[in-house]
């Protein structure tokens, strides 16, 4: 699975429901998804069984609807981003800090980003009310869009940056 495919798959898992099904997207890409009651710190890891030679997505389904579906999109973005290491490791989580740890970390959570957001698809939900890429999203946009996406209002204005909308300062503070 490399990035275009993946790119493809969201669009697909996005058309079906009109926002991004992490948990249908997981199994499209033959990952089943464990959902447990963890402590509050837990957000999710990504396990390989060598036995079967498949990966699990265990998330902590005492979170919020926007951030247990991150955490699951997270993983995912570990999958496609870092599946040798993966394999490797059998198990990845967000214990071990260090500097190599930090980088892979953000890269799965841009990817996260990525996949709950598809840029083709913000960029046709704001084209729908005449706000164009460089054009200012208010405060409510921003919310009303978050909650369309399914997102966390801080996802979702760090997302927008990046697809180059002008966000409220106060929401990325
Ligand atoms: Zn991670």
């Amino acid at each position: 699975m490399n990035r275009e495919q993946l790119k493809n798959l969201v669009d697909d898992v996005y058309s079906e429901k009109g926002f991004v099904d992490v948990i249908r997207l997981a199994n499209e890409l033959g990952i089943e998804v464990v959902v447990e009651k963890r402590p509050e710190e837990f957000n999710a890891c990504i396990e390989y069984d060598k036995q079967t030679g498949k990966c699990r997505i265990i998330a902590n389904m005492l979170h919020s609807l926007s951030r247990f579906r991150f955490s699951v999109a997270h993983e995912i973005a570990h999958f496609v981003l870092h599946q040798q290491l993966v394999k490797k490791e059998g198990l990845l989580n967000r214990e071990k800090k260090n500097s190599d740890n930090f980088k892979i970390e953000r890269e799965a959570d841009r990817l996260a980003g990525e996949i709950l957001m598809p840029a083709s698809a913000v960029k046709e939900y704001f084209d729908r009310q005449g706000i164009r890429e460089g054009d200012q999203v208010n405060e409510e946009a921003v919310n009303q869009f978050a909650r369309d996406f399914r997102v966390s209002t801080y996802a979702a204005a760090i997302r927008l940056k990046e697809l180059h909308y002008l966000v409220p300062g106060i929401v990325l503070a």
